[in-house]
């Protein structure tokens, strides 16, 4: 038996002991929420991520701890790994620092030679003005720091709109501050799910196409027109390159923009990602236990290498539940479909499950994810 430490005790946390009992993994969580929903499959410890003593009582006793939450603080990982006089949190600190400021983000981005949208920091109302004016409205004002699922950003269409936008994010422009892009009129958004081994060898999943509503992801699926296409391979290059410039062990995240003059990366999460919860059953492994693979959790998996490419299983979609989740049994009346939920009390915004499908072909898909679709509601 081995024990994983899991900073975050949210729905990821919640599947990534899912993937991990089956292969006698025991999980223990830290989160500041008693009732997060991990605590079905695992320990809790409850405390917030800067207790030392709450760090302490998590990490005890583990094989490895890693985290399930982009936000999680880098110093406590380098309190855990201090304490145990070795990097036993995977992935490592610096994948944390880097994530959590959107400028930095974007310069480790380019420094990997993947292009980004055009940019600039703002911590003035002139700045952004200025900034404004050298990029180009259409843009949207984000928060640097703690954004996420859409919140901490303002699209601005034209000039009247800036004091408005820049009065809404004002008071986060003192907590890290703000950063003005250009608004892309993108084809689609995909993102790159892969692994990271601690020999330095890697593994791809493929490429998954996102739709977003609201800022918050909508639907994912795959496309076998992206198998093995050029689009797929730049997106895996930035990403092995993003992986390396980390020195990151464990799963990671790219989502892009698809632009007519090719990939713009947007962000990263050192993580397992929402858009790559259609691996559960659309792929021979899920990112949940390729993640548990890839940081040693699991048995054998210390000295492993990644198995480069990740095979989908046939054709592949996940949509999820989000603010309310509908009638299960017609849900699970679609073909292909399988309900996942999180154990979360229903609040707008919210997400509380998915639904992954899996068909034989692209038609069967459309079929039932018209069908999902319709359930779950919205446009
Ligand atoms: P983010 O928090 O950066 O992932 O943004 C959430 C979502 O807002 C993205 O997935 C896009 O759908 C949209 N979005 C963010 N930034 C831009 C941008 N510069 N241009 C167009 N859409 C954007």
């Amino acid at each position: 038996m081995r024990l994983v430490g899991v900073l975050g005790g949210g729905q990821l946390g919640r599947m990534l002991a899912l993937a991990g009992i089956p292969l006698d993994i025991r999980f223990r969580f830290l989160d500041h929420a008693r009732d997060a929903c991990a605590r079905d499959v695992g320990e809790m410890v409850v405390g917030e991520f800067d207790d030392r003593d709450a760090l302490r009582r998590l990490s005890a006793g583990c094989d490895v701890v890693t985290y399930e939450f982009e936000n999680v603080p880098a110093k406590s990982v380098r309190v855990i790994d201090e304490a145990a006089g070795r990097g036993l949190c995977l992935p490592g600190s610096r994948s944390l620092e880097v994530t959590q400021d959107r400028l930095s983000e974007k310069r480790l981005f380019e420094e990997c030679g993947a292009a980004v949208v055009a940019h600039e920091a703002v911590d003035s109302r002139e700045e952004m003005r200025a900034a404004a004016a050298r990029i180009g409205l259409p843009a949207v004002l984000k928060t640097r720091r703690l954004g996420y699922d859409g919140k901490g950003q303002v699209l601005i269409r034209d000039d009247r709109e800036l004091d408005q936008a820049w009065n809404r994010l004002e008071s986060a422009a003192g907590r890290g501050g703000l950063i003005l892009e250009r608004f892309i009129a993108f084809r689609r958004e995909v993102s790159m799910i892969a692994a990271r081994f601690a020999d330095g060898s890697s593994a791809f999943f493929p490429l998954t196409e996102n739709v977003h509503r609201d800022g918050i992801l909508h639907t994912s699926r795959v496309r076998p027109q992206d198998r093995g296409s050029a689009v797929e391979r730049s997106a895996e290059a930035a990403v092995q390159r993003v992986m390396e410039a980390l020195g990151h062990v464990g799963v990671l995240t790219v989502e892009f923009f698809e632009t007519d003059e090719g990939l713009l990366a947007n962000e990263f999460a050192p993580r397992v990602h929402n858009s790559g919860h259609w691996t559960i059953e659309g792929a021979e492994v899920s990112q949940f236990e390729m993640h548990l693979r890839a940081i040693g959790a699991a048995p054998g998996s210390s000295a492993a290498r990644a198995p480069a490419r990740i095979s989908a299983i046939g054709h592949a979609a996940m949509v999820n539940l989000v603010g309310r989740v509908p009638d299960v049994k017609e849900l699970l009346e679609v073909r292909g479909a399988r309900v996942h939920l999180y154990g979360k009390e229903p609040r707008a915004g919210r997400k509380l499950g998915h639904v992954t499908i899996r068909a034989e072909s692209e038609r069967e898909l459309e079929a039932s994810l018209a069908r999902v679709r319709h359930l779950v509601g919205g446009p």
